[in-house]
């Protein structure tokens, strides 16, 4: 089975891929993972993205759809993708449909996470103290609110049309959150 699950910086879509990989079995991708070890291992693509994320900034389309691309393909996880933090963007999504489509694969399950500014912003900042990371901060947060709802709009309105589409209420406790996940995914 192969998920999406999308929503603002913040909404809590890691903890709940998370959450969900476990579960199934499933592999997390996280772009955002995948873009900060770029940046730790200081490869040619890290060095390239590294000021642009620490700015809130996104990667580009071509350097995203390159990390996912490999991930696509990569036998042992077919069908065992759990996608957090991408698409991002229309192009994102229309190129995740032609990789799935080639790959002979679909997704099963969309979720929207939906959650209001403030209560990101309370969020954030308490994980900032926990984690301490870099892109962390007020100002940062913010911009990729912003951005996000700038470029996410239209994956919105692409897979909200779609009938395995389900949008949950990222504000409530991150219990229930992944109750009302797995009662859908009946597990
Ligand atoms: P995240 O951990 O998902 O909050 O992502 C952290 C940062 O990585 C974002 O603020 C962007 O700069 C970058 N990023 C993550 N996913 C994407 C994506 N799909 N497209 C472009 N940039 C991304």
């Amino acid at each position: 089975m192969n998920v999406i699950i999308f929503g603002p910086p913040g909404a809590g879509k890691g903890t709940q891929a998370i959450n969900i990989s476990n579960k199934l079995n499933l592999f997390q991708v996280s772009t955002g993972d995948l873009l900060r070890s770029e940046v730790k291992n200081k490869t040619d693509i890290g060095k390239d993205i590294e000021n642009t994320i620490s700015k809130g900034d996104f990667a580009t389309d071509e350097i995203v759809n390159d990390l996912i691309k490999k991930v696509v393909f990569d036998p042992e996880k077919k069908n065992k993708l759990i996608f957090d933090g991408y698409p991002r963007s229309l192009s994102q999504a229309k190129n995740l449909e032609i990789l799935l489509k080639k790959s002979n694969q679909k997704i099963e399950f969309i979720f929207f996470l939906n959650v209001k500014k403030e209560t990101i912003i309370k969020r954030i900042e308490k994980r900032s103290l926990l984690e301490n990371r870099a892109d962390d901060n007020l100002s940062t947060i913010l911009k990729r609110y912003d951005a996000y709802m700038e470029t996410t709009k239209p994956v919105l309105d692409f897979y909200s049309k779609n009938e395995n589409f389900y949008e949950i209420d990222g504000s409530e406790e991150i219990t229930e959150i992944s109750t009302k996940i797995e009662q859908i995914l009946s597990v």
